[in-house]
């Protein structure tokens, strides 16, 4: 079966072009697993853990926190950024906002919302240049260039990779291991193979049934996997990405409330919140509006988001989890955990809004026009389109003209990178920030939560502050989804 079907639930063109990710996915995994692992070998020190279904360092379920990864793959656009923000516009238990994870493709992206996601706390990671099925490694590292170019995300802090289709290979795996990155999301977790993350070191311990875990195939030392928890419907049909898809807005939080519950009341596994936010977007002029869908959405969020020991957190957050794992008592204090912005005076095209004055980076993001298509970025647009063979090509602003921006290097933050003044404003510890923790009290009940749009539930993050969406960005993105066609 298929694990994402393509229900015509929402305008045609829209979900036959980016309900993208698929696979193949077995009731059960009850072939037998080549996989095998000794931890008196692989220690987490080496940076090396074996698959298992236990929490990690030995703790007990009732002293594991609770991890919800919410994550959204494809195109970052504004009306697409609403929708993810309404879906991690909760507080985790010492009071920071949840964060998410978005795999990145780089067509139609705004790369200004790109930055301002990331410096709201939340994860960017990659995935392919043109969301390709079996991508070259330039599909790979050209995204990892434009990131830093055009989001100013550091190098370092581009961790993860999610393979389009959720087709991935031994040789995907494989280059992304060669470009240095630390994880990959895109293995798909059923019944018994419900796995904490685990490193590559002994190979893979989930899709056995495609003969990925046998001897030979896979084996990269230190490459985590973060598998995708699946959730059966009521027909036991796993569904990973947008479940919402496959049954009424009823249907989809039974289910996946039941899924959560085998979390939660078991070994306290990650659970995974997969979504195409077009899904859950309502579009100006769309054929079915999935309000209703989304509102269930944020309402089973926000149920899960109200119990006192779970965390939504990023992939990154996740995996520093792995590393050391604590008792859900002691996540709080870790520094992982922490919510700080910088106190600067003034907007410096970091993703903030550092002078409150309620617009990000107020008067500094460029529009890049390269004729039938365009950009958005808070550093110099390219002398010409961004392609795969060219993804940074020479900038249109010569240096030393005014406002010209210079590149993040890796000894910065993207909101401490002054790109116009070329400068880090923050090389030590000591630099003034302040926290943006809210006690869990405020977050708003779940218990009588009412209708949320996405551009409601957007104006409580505090984070980013998301406008409407234009009759012109609508424009700007049906333009572009038809070019993919
Ligand atoms: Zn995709």
């Amino acid at each position: 079966m298929k694990s994402l079907s393509i229900i015509a639930s929402l305008a045609l063109l829209i979900s036959s072009v980016v309900a993208q990710e698929g696979a193949t996915v077995p009731v059960t995994t009850s072939a037998p697993s080549t996989y095998t692992c000794d931890p008196n070998t692989c220690k987490i020190e080496n940076n090396c853990l074996c698959a298992s279904t236990s929490a990690p360092g030995g703790l007990s379920p009732a002293d594991t926190p609770q991890f919800v990864t919410v994550t959204y793959d494809d195109s970052i656009q504004e009306a697409l950024m609403a929708t993810a923000l309404g879906m991690v516009n909760v507080t985790n238990p010492n009071g920071c906002p949840g964060h998410g994870t978005w795999f990145v493709s780089m067509q139609y992206t705004d790369f200004s919302l790109v930055q301002q996601w990331y410096a709201a706390g939340n994860e960017v990671a990659d995935h392919t240049f043109s969301h390709v099925g079996t991508p070259s490694a330039e599909e790979i590292s050209s995204v990892k260039e434009m990131l830093n170019a055009y989001a100013g995300i550091p190098y370092s802090k581009i961790q993860g990779f999610r393979a389009p289709f959720l087709n991935y290979t031994k040789d995907t795996l494989g280059l992304v291991s060669q470009q240095g990155f630390k994880y990959d999301s895109t293995a798909s977790a059923v019944t018994d193979d419900m796995y904490w993350p685990y490193t590559l070191d002994n190979g893979l311990a989930n899709d056995c049934w495609t003969g990925i875990c046998a001897a030979g195939q896979v084996k990269l030392p230190g490459l985590w996997e973060i598998p995708m928890y699946s959730v059966l419907d009521k027909a036991n049909v796993p569904q990973l990405m947008d479940v919402y898809l496959a049954g009424t807005p009823a249907d989809t939080t039974q289910w996946s409330q039941a899924a959560f519950d085998k979390h939660y009341n078991g070994n306290r596994q990650p659970f995974g919140i997969y979504v195409h936010p077009t899904h859950l977007t309502t579009y100006p002029g769309g054929v079915d509006d999935p309000k209703e869908k989304f509102n269930a959405v944020i309402d089973f969020i926000k149920s899960l988001a109200a119990k006192p020991d779970v965390w939504f957190v990023t992939n990154q957050q996740l995996l520093e989890y792995m590393k050391k794992p604590v008792k859900a008592s002691e996540l709080g204090s870790q520094t992982y955990m922490q919510c700080q912005q910088p106190v600067i005076a003034q907007d410096i095209c970091n993703g903030l809004d550092d002078d409150h004055n309620g617009v990000i980076d107020n008067g500094l993001i460029n529009s890049c026009n390269f004729g039938t298509t365009s950009m958005k970025t808070c550093f110099n647009c390219p002398a010409t389109a961004p392609s795969l063979s060219n993804p940074v090509p020479a900038s249109a602003a010569q240096n030393g003209t005014a406002g010209y921006r210079n590149r993040i290097g890796d000894n910065c933050d993207t909101t401490w990178w002054d790109p116009i003044g070329n400068k880090c404003l923050c090389t030590t510890a000591d630099c003034e920030v302040k926290s943006v923790a809210v006690p869990k009290s405020e977050t708003p009940s779940t218990t009588n939560s009412t209708s949320v749009t996405p551009g409601d539930a957007v104006k409580d993050n505090g984070a980013a502050q998301i406008a409407g969406v234009s009759t012109a960005v609508m424009a700007a993105l049906f333009v572009g989804l038809s070019q993919l066609l």
